[in-house]
Order: structure tokens, then sequence, then C-alpha cells
């Protein structure tokens, strides 16, 4: 990702723009449409900020009800 080069129209730039709602899923990590931006609880100390996948959101929810 190329964020710091966001106002020049290279390649790269181009391509990131035509899929604004992709990212990274930080639970899964695979490029995903963005499902919503979550926070992840690793401890009661680490905690993690980041786009969430729709796939991922939907097994979390489950375990949510579960537990
Ligand atoms: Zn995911």
């Amino acid at each position: 990702m190329a964020w710091y080069n966001i106002n020049s129209q290279d390649k790269v730039t181009a391509e990131t723009l035509e899929k604004p709602n992709t990212a990274r899923c930080i639970f899964c990590s695979r490029e995903r449409p963005v499902h919503t931006i979550q926070k992840i609880y690793f401890s009661d100390f680490e905690m993690n900020e980041g786009p969430m996948c729709k796939e991922c959101h939907h097994e979390h929810a489950k375990k949510a009800i579960a537990s």
C-alpha cells in the first residue's frame, strides 16, 4: 500500500481507488470487501482496530452469542 503516495496519479494509486471498500481483514488476513471496522482484544492490554470482512464478522457474532 502506497499511502504516502496517495496524491499521485500512478498505477498503484489508481488501483487502490478502484477498490475503496477492500482491505486486508485483521482476522483472516485476506483481501476482502470490508464489512465493518472492529476492535479486537487479545488481552486486557493488547487491542487492535481495523477492517473486518463479512465472513469473520459472522463467525465472531456467533461466538459472542454462544459465550
Ligand atoms: Zn476476515
